[in-house]
């Protein structure tokens, strides 16, 4: 392909074709464009026996909003590759990327069509015992093996060059960190949740610890963030889970990516007294905290005989400035699981486990929680030393 030309269902099936080993000059193919990309154009490709792929294209703008908000096409690549170095450290859980096209701004990738969305599987109350040790493994493996703990300090430094994503970051700066905090028009917000907003809006102590998150976020190169790993990028089965969709990806703080799926499964224990009866909601909310609980765990575990094991960098091997690097990333991660608990409540990109919620008076409870929630999270980050002082916020938050 010469130049660029945004695919149609015919162009993503000669792309599969010539792409992939899958179709045989024999064999009858046939496309469906799939509807829920934010971002994207999103494709399945089948042949008449049953096989198929994915084939992702970005667009020179955002899917769901048009072609009034550009955004580089150069996302495919970098989705491309922060899949290809992940799954170089994380086979088992990294959707596996099989040809990128840099002209076409094209991905084929493995159809994952045996699994479902991890959002949509917790918002029906289902519970999978394998989601923590697989995330955790998942996190501790590709942060730890892209952090200056292995990398030398030539290639990292090349590495955070070649991955530098600076206008989907600027997304996340924006919606994660400025918006809500403030009168923006991209927010979206429930009338009824109006004058709680208002409050984050003058909140200046509040404002001040998301400034030094979002600064965290601006200037702390640590290791190849996912940089977007909601309950949304990650498709679970009974047995296993794989993790899509890295486009947001670069070098930054290792607690990013664990707060936001962190803070993924806080936002559906709130959403849960909304979405299930008494009873069920009461077993998925305690299955939702020991899933958080053995994240936070694993990943730390996992992360700490990590660095024993391979830290590459003498000066890095002291134990104690092992153990406060894990106990910033903590706090960072408790902090940031705050952010995304207040931005998907009153910013631009909502979640349906809180959406979904019919009862319009207890959806806005649920909303206010949130925010509570999400507050005491960001202001209290610092002070919280383990998981379980943190679950006791959780568990413990009085209702206003
Ligand atoms: P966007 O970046 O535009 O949000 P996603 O990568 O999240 O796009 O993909 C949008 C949707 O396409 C997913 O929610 C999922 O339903 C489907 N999809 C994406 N990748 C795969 C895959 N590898 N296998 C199966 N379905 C996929
Ligand atoms: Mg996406």
């Amino acid at each position: 392909m010469s130049e660029y030309k945004t695919f149609n269902a015919d162009d993503a099936i000669a792309f599969a074709d010539e792409h992939s080993e899958l179709f045989g000059e024999h064999s009858k193919l046939s496309a469906e464009e799939l509807a829920d990309g934010d971002l994207n154009l999103v494709f399945r490709v089948e042949n008449d026996k049953g096989t198929s792929v994915i084939v992702k294209q970005a667009l020179p703008y955002a899917r769901f909003v048009g072609e009034s908000w550009p955004l580089t096409t150069d996302r495919a690549r970098l989705e491309a590759e922060v899949l290809k170095m992940h799954r170089r450290f994380c086979p088992e859980h990294t959707v596996e990327v099989r040809y990128f096209d840099p002209v076409a701004c094209a991905i084929l990738m493995e159809d994952l069509d045996d699994y479902r969305i991890l959002r949509a599987e917790l918002n029906d109350g289902k519970k999978f015992n394998h989601l923590a040790p697989q995330m955790a493994s998942y996190m501790a493996n590709t942060l730890f093996y892209t952090s200056d703990f292995v990398l030398s300090s030539e290639n990292k430094k090349a590495e955070v060059a070649r991955f530098l994503n600076p206008e989907l970051c600027l997304i996340s700066e924006d919606l994660f960190f400025t918006d809500p905090y403030c009168n923006h028009e991209r927010n979206t917000i429930e009338p009824s949740i109006l004058e709680k907003a208002k409050t984050l809006w003058h909140d200046d102590a509040l404002k001040a610890e998301v400034a030094a998150l979002k600064a965290s976020f601006l200037s702390k190169p640590q290791a190849l963030l996912h940089g977007d790993l909601h309950s949304g990028s990650v498709f679970i089965n009974s047995d296993n889970c794989k993790v899509i969709d890295a486009e947001f990806g670069f070098f930054g703080p290792i607690g990013f990516d664990v707060g936001t799926l962190l803070g993924n499964l806080l936002l559906n224990y709130l959403a849960s007294p909304g979405l299930h009866d008494a009873e069920d909601s009461a077993s998925q909310q305690a299955y939702l905290l020991e899933q958080a609980e053995q994240l936070w765990l694993q990943f730390s575990e996992t992360f700490t005989e990590l660095m024993n094991r391979e830290t590459q960098d003498p000066a890095l091997e002291n134990n104690l400035y092992q153990q406060r690097f894990l106990q910033q990333v903590f706090s960072d991660a408790a902090g940031y699981a705050g952010c995304e608990l207040i931005r998907r409540t009153v910013g631009l990109a909502h979640v349906a486990d809180l959406d979904s919620i019919s009862d319009a008076a207890l959806r806005t409870q649920c909303q206010r929680n949130a925010l509570k929630l999400g507050r005491e999270l960001i202001m209290q980050r610092s002070e919280l030393n383990n998981i379980n002082q943190l679950l006791n916020l959780v568990r413990y938050q009085q209702a206003d």
